[in-house]
């Protein structure tokens, strides 16, 4: 591609700061409209877990994908990220979840993924403080976590860096249009126009395209998080349990980060959520049966972060059908934050080039039936 092409970014999430970082460090003209400021929404709100395992089979190439990319990914960012590839464990306790977890195994083996069955007193050396009634686990030893926020930034500061404009507190009210043809946005009081407009607006995104008569049939949920106080280092893995909605890991301060999909109230005007006291003691108490020593602490702090959840849990990634110029990554549906590398390199490619390296067919924006909606609350965020 001889000319040089400009792209607006509306969202300043991991999603859109890591596409513009993308677009930037080709030496393309970028800038990233944010609402609100970097990581101020679900980036900032999240467990922050980087894993391959349990993804759905659409998903699994790039979560693999991404997975490479953040063994350089803090060199690349010039920043530490906190992150931690000590794994991820998933694990058993009733036979039949043990017999589910092989299977499981198997399957995600058979998508190319890294992936082991621990069992018995292994489980135990592995991971010292689960509780007895655990006697196996799938582990994927490459995954692991990194903090969200830092993530966030480092991808808007590493795209700056490259030449990016990044304006906080600018809020796209609209999208311009030629036609068929996205021409750029209208924030409060000015024009901006663009080759491309890429919308990674995240649970904003179904009103930013409602009046181009697409319809992302995601929903905006609020998902919860306790942090506990610190503790002395115990865990090193990221823990879930088959059939518990839990994520667990110990982060670098020695605090426990407690998630998995407990549901909390939102405020769409304010982008900021309300914690409701029955998850924090549902998650609490669905934690600490499954690592004990978390009873020897108390939550510190709880928030509630918004994300948009797609009728079959995967993102919306791709070209905005019937018009040009516009991309959507959106409804990441509780597992974003890992794929984010990989994310912005695949959407930087489809406005760049106008094919990702790896295919994003099956993300597409109209894979959906009229009428489809979301079904279920994702079972187990991160
Ligand atoms: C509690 C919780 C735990 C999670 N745990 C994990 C995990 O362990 N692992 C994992 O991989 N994923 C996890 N996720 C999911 C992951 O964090 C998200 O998928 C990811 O952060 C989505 O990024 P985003 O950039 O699409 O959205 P956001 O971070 O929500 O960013 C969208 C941005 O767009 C801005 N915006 C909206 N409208 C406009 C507009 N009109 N103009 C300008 N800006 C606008 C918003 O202000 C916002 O900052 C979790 C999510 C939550 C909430």
């Amino acid at each position: 591609m001889g000319q040089h092409q400009s792209v607006i970014v509306i969202g300043g999430g991991v999603v859109g700061s890591s596409i513009a970082w993308h677009i930037a460090r080709r030496g393309e003209s970028v800038t990233l409209l944010e609402a609100r400021s970097i990581a101020a929404v679900a980036s900032g709100a999240s467990a922050g877990g980087v894993r391959q395992q349990g993804r759905d089979p659409r998903e699994m190439p790039l979560a693999i994908a991404a997975i490479e990319r953040w063994r350089t990914l803090e060199d690349e960012l010039e920043a530490d990220l906190h992150y931690y590839r000590n794994g991820h464990l998933v694990v058993y306790a009733t036979a039949d979840e043990v017999e589910a977890g092989r299977k499981s195994v198997e399957t995600q083996r058979q998508l190319g993924l890294e992936i082991e069955m621990v069992e018995g007193p292994a489980l135990a050396e592995l991971a010292p403080g689960l509780a007895p009634e655990f006697v196996a686990g799938s582990y994927t030893l490459n995954d692991g976590h990194a903090d969200p926020t830092r993530t966030t930034q480092s991808f808007a500061r590493a795209a700056e860096r490259s030449g990016a404009v990044i304006r906080e507190g600018s809020e796209v009210e609209r999208l311009l249009l030629d036609g068929d043809r996205v021409i750029g946005v209208e924030t409060k009081g000015e024009k901006l126009y663009a080759d491309h407009v890429v919308i990674a607006a995240g649970a904003w995104a179904r009103e930013l395209v409602r009046p181009l008569s697409i319809d992302l049939p995601f929903e905006a949920h609020g998902l919860q998080m306790l942090l506990t106080r610190p503790m002395p280092a115990l865990l090193k893995q990221v823990v879930g349990a088959a059939g518990r909605p839990l994520s667990l890991k110990q982060l670098r301060e020695g605090n426990y980060l407690i998630g998995g999909g407990w549901p909390g109230d939102i405020d769409m005007v304010s982008g900021k959520g309300r914690v409701r006291e029955q998850s924090v003691q549902g998650s609490f108490e669905t934690a600490s049966g499954v690592f004990p020593e978390l009873r020897k602490t108390e939550v510190e702090r709880s928030w509630v972060g918004i994300e948009a959840i797609s009728p079959d849990g995967v993102p919306i990634i791709g070209n905005a059908p019937g018009y040009t110029g516009l991309v959507i990554a959106a409804g990441f549906s509780g597992h974003g934050f890992a794929l984010s590398p990989t994310t912005g390199q695949l959407v930087s490619e489809l406005v760049l080039d106008g094919a990702p390296s790896i295919s994003l067919d099956a993300f597409a924006v109209d894979r959906f039936d009229a009428g489809d909606s979301v079904q279920r609350i994702v079972p187990s965020a991160g």
